[in-house]
């Protein structure tokens, strides 16, 4: 109930009196065409005559407008007042109902009596199917009186009902102010055109016309036993009932038959018959059909290194249920076909895994180059009665890309020296690959504009060349197959002061012994250069495993470049396999015989014939039947690094056979077998040019192996391979990643103990195994090799060797050893390892050595005896009498043979005499020419310095 305030009027001075307010949602049973209350601007309902009817603007309570039409000319004799309204459409309803709200006032309340007073009034309608009366506008008619054209509209309507009022008002009551509203519904019907007008007529009453509202009935939309009912409109007629056929709700079928129901001239709906029934795996819940979701759709991977965004549409089906969620099962398939394992607890769901509203989510921290397989799964309140879930869900399959290691987390300091400082750090919490090495930067505390970055392999390191007493800032990345991880925060590191006083003395003393050293080696070097010896090699070079790179402002100066594939780099270690060695079909091997034990079952010897090519003996290495997964992947890990190589001094792979058993490596047949035991079968054989041969080899297969960017750590005669020409080859390159797997693997080799009598002492101290440390066991094997394969520092204990090296303690010379060689050995056993010689310019010096073969002459422990090593078997002086033979040659490779006849007529008939010759005697002889002079001496001083060579003594 609402009270609405009226303004005031003649007579109608009334401000408030009551009505009932009707609301109504489209589940009403009525349609309103037209409701004057609610219209908002003017109604344009035409009043007739013009004094009659007048329209009064009022507001509600809430001030909003309504519009009221009022007449009340009971003073004046014969009224005849029509109020027409705006043409409203039936919207094809039959039957339309007239709700009029109205006060009336009382005639005997009026003063005087008046006589003419009515208390009633009257309305009509007229029907039409356009928005006009068929004559034209009210009082427009042309050619006509107002009063004909009056009398022909009212003559065309036709009178619905005299309305009286059931509550008429007086002056008393208009004193308490309460007004006496009617409610009249008069209904109109069969209607048969598309719309009509109504009129109000006045026939001298006061009235006051608050409301017309105009509506139908109709039978709202109906849900009932699963069918929907959609609107209706009745008959007309209140004995016509309207079938209206039912259509099943989604998920439902019609049980027997379709569904239906009745629609009644009062907009009910009466007499269903049949019904609906969910269809098989839907359940009736709340008046629906509820199920399942189908699967989601139109799934999509986005992956960004190691994170994956998986995005899909909202299933085909939502089950008749708006609760659809979403669940993401992540599995990682493993290699080799063996299934699928769900991804563990370390993969991060955003904004989590089950319960998804959207229809996406991020995984993230999945792990680099591994394949996905993620089931994206609906689900509702109902899925649970799902017999078969697979409907619900969608796989999805995902490879990630390699991804940057995550950074390093803490760096520590161990020992800081006055000028080093020990670093050591933990690998990243994900790796996401193997670590191939890391990268150190340091740099002064606020000198940041200029650092320095140096490598490890290993996960500590000593940085050295520091400032006493000095901050240092340090950084640490690592780096994979996928690049750098970022660098770790910054750890601000000190290192400690200058020494004390008497500290400072003995460091005066270690520094005149240094400078006395370094002269001596300065006169040594500058020796060797001013002798023109063109293999001489720079100790100041940087090791290539410690590639130092300077940075100024950001600018490298000086890369490195690596070739060498670790086949750790691989996740699934039989790609690497297969990348490198080539599957050898078992038939085509047969095995012959038995010719050593290695660490891993028998090795073996016998033909391999390929379709195609030649027949060629070879080796067989077998693993022993019962190995285990990783016993397998160790095995063949020697194969993935010897598949790699490709030099005649490497031993070489012919392929693998891993899909029968036993699994077997096949290399190249080593006729004369390990070198160390080859040398102690042949003592003292061997002319020192076939050892020098030997050793010249090797070198040549470790500056392959070192120009590859691989660290052999167990170079040793043992591990060398000798074949029927006695080329030696490198071989065994199983033991370095044990090494460097575990740490404490360092000190077990399969022989029980790390190859500490051929390793350097830093890879000993701090398993820092580089080229450089490959030089200095290279050193160990030249002297195994110049004793015939006795044992390096013999029956010492470890321990004694560590303890002896680290006291500058060094191999002699092995009995009848040329100098040059020992020399050489010395070198490689340089405890600073930057001035250690390179593998190539050990090449190079080997080359000289052969092609000079008197720089051998000189033995280091009978120094005045020429070597019977040097001879061959059958000619005593034949080797090292090449001078006297030839002086011709000599003058022919150096383009003067025009002078041969001068030399032999001026008594200069062998190099011995020639070496011994000045520019005066050149003269003498006829060699007038400044320019043949000059070469010719070149030559001279050359022959000498290969001469003295192996004379120089070098105390170290
Ligand atoms: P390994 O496992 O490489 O140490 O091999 C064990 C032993 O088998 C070696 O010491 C050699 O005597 C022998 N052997 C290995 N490979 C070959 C080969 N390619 N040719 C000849 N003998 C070999």
């Amino acid at each position: 109930m609402k009270t609405i305030v009226f303004t005031s009027q003649e007579y109608m001075l009334c401000s408030s009196f009551e009505m009932v307010e009707d609301h109504c949602n489209t589940e009403c049973n009525y349609v309103n065409l037209l409701d004057s209350r609610s219209v908002m601007g003017d109604l344009g309902w035409v009043a007739y005559p013009k004094n009659g009817w007048e329209e009064i603007g009022e507001v509600d309570e809430d001030y909003a407008p309504i519009h009221t039409y009022q007449v009340c000319r009971v003073m004046e004799q014969n009224q005849n007042n029509w109020l027409h309204t705006n043409w409203i459409l039936t919207e094809g309803a039959q039957r339309v109902y007239i709700e009029l709200k109205f006060t009336l006032r009382d005639c005997n309340s009026l003063p005087g009596g008046v006589g003419t007073c009515k208390e009633t009034f009257n309305m009509y309608y007229y029907e039409t199917d356009g928005g006009e009366l068929e004559d034209g506008d009210m009082g427009d008619g042309e050619g006509i009186t107002e009063e004909e054209d009056r009398a022909l509209k009212e003559s065309q309507y036709i009178k619905i009902d005299t309305i009286a009022a059931d509550e008429s008002f007086t002056e008393l009551d208009l004193g308490d102010r309460v007004m006496k509203l009617n409610t009249e519904v008069r209904d109109l019907g069969p209607l048969t055109r598309k719309g009509f007008f109504l009129a109000f007529q006045d026939l001298g009453a006061c009235i006051a016309l608050v409301s017309v509202r105009v509506f139908y009935k109709r039978c709202p939309f109906l849900v009932k036993s699963l069918a929907e009912f959609s609107d209706t409109i009745p008959a007309s007629e209140a004995s016509q009932l309207v079938e209206v056929v039912g259509r099943c709700i989604n998920n439902s079928l019609p049980l027997y038959e379709p569904p239906r129901m009745h629609c009644s001239t009062e907009g009910e709906w009466l007499v269903p018959i049949g019904k609906c029934v969910c269809q098989p795996g839907f359940e009736e819940i709340l008046g629906s059909c509820q199920g399942p979701p189908s699967a989601p759709r139109n799934a999509i991977s986005n992956v960004n290194e190691t994170s994956v965004f998986l995005e899909w549409s909202v299933p085909m089906e939502s089950g008749g249920r708006k609760d659809i969620r979403y669940n993401v099962l992540c599995r990682q398939v493993l290699p080799d076909g063996r299934g699928l394992e769900e991804c563990g607890p370390n993969v991060r769901f955003l904004p989590r895994q089950v319960g998804l509203s959207n229809t996406s989510v991020m995984v993230a921290d999945l792990q680099s180059h591994t394949n996905y397989s993620f089931l994206l799964e609906a689900i509702n309140g109902v899925s649970e009665l799902a017999k078969d879930r697979t409907k619900q869900y969608v796989s999805l399959n995902v490879t990630t890309n390699q991804a940057a290691p995550s950074p390093v987390s803490v760096v520590r300091k161990g020992h800081a020296g006055k000028s080093s400082i020990a670093l050591s750090w933990a690998e990243p919490d994900r790796p996401n690959g193997i670590i191939l090495e890391y990268e150190i930067k340091y740099f002064e505390k606020e000198q940041d504009s200029s650092y320095t970055i140096i490598k490890s392999r290993e996960t500590e390191m000593v940085v050295e060349s520091l400032k006493p007493s000095s901050v240092y800032i340090f950084q640490v990345r690592a780096r994979t197959s996928a690049g750098y991880g970022t660098f770790s925060r910054r750890f601000e590191f000190q290192t400690s002061p200058y020494l004390t006083a008497t500290s400072e003395r003995a460091q005066a003393s270690i520094v005149a012994v240094a400078i006395t050293l370094a002269l001596v080696l300065l006169a040594v070097v500058a020796g060797f250069l001013l002798s023109g010896r063109r293999c001489g090699y720079s100790k100041a070079k940087q090791d290539p495993e410690e590639e130092k790179m300077h940075f100024h402002n950001g600018h490298i100066k000086f890369p490195g470049v690596r070739t060498y594939v670790d086949p750790l780099t691989y996740e699934d270690p039989n790609q690497a396999v297969h990348e490198f060695a080539q599957e050898i079909d078992v038939s085509f091997i047969s095995i012959e015989r038995i010719i050593g034990a290695g660490e891993f079952g028998e090795v073996c010897s016998g033909p391999l014939r390929l379709p195609g090519k030649r027949e060629m003996q070879v080796a067989i290495k077998t693993l022993k039947a019962g190995y285990t997964e990783h016993q397998r992947r160790d095995f063949l890990w020697e194969a993935s690094i010897m598949g790699q190589f490709n030099h005649p001094n490497i031993i070489r792979l012919e392929g693998v056979v891993t899909k029968s058993k036993p699994v077997m490596i096949i290399t190249e047949y080593m006729e004369n077998g390990s070198l160390d035991t080859f040398l102690k079968k042949n003592d003292g054989q061997f002319t020192v040019i076939q050892l020098v041969g030997m050793l010249r080899g090797i070198a040549s297969g470790m500056r392959y192996l070192s120009d590859m960017g691989y660290v052999h750590r167990d170079l040793a005669a043992r591990n060398i391979l000798v074949n029927s020409n006695l080329v030696c080859k490198v071989s065994d390159f199983g033991l370095s990643r044990v090494l460097e797997d575990d740490p404490e693997a360092a000190y077990t080799t399969r022989g029980g103990k790390i190859p500490i009598r051929w390793t350097a002492p830093e890879a000993i101290a701090y398993r820092k195994f580089t080229s450089a440390s490959d030089v200095w066991s290279y050193g160990i094997v030249m002297w195994e090799v110049m004793s015939y394969g006795e044992r390096p520092y013999w029956e010492m204990s470890n321990q004694d060797v560590i303890k002896a090296v680290e006291e500058s303690y060094r191999l002699p010379g092995p009995m009848d050893c040329p100098e040059a060689l020992y020399h050489l050995m010395m070198d490689c056993w340089q405890r600073e390892r930057s001035n250690r010689p390179k593998f190539d310019e050990i090449v190079c010096l080997l080359d000289k050595l052969i092609r000079n073969p008197c720089s051998l002459k000189n033995l280091v422990n009978s120094s005045h005896r020429v070597s019977n090593l040097l001879v061959e078997h059958t000619s005593v002086d034949g080797d090292c009498n090449i001078w006297s033979r030839t002086v011709s040659e000599w003058l022919d490779s150096i383009k003067m043979g025009r002078y041969t006849e001068l030399f032999m007529e001026g008594g200069y008939a062998s190099l011995d005499t020639i070496a011994l010759m000045t520019s005066e005697d050149l003269r003498r002889v006829g060699v007038n020419l400044a320019g043949h002079q000059k070469k010719i001496i070149t030559s001279i001083q050359e022959m000498r310095v290969l001469m003295n060579n192996s004379t120089t003594s070098v105390n170290i």
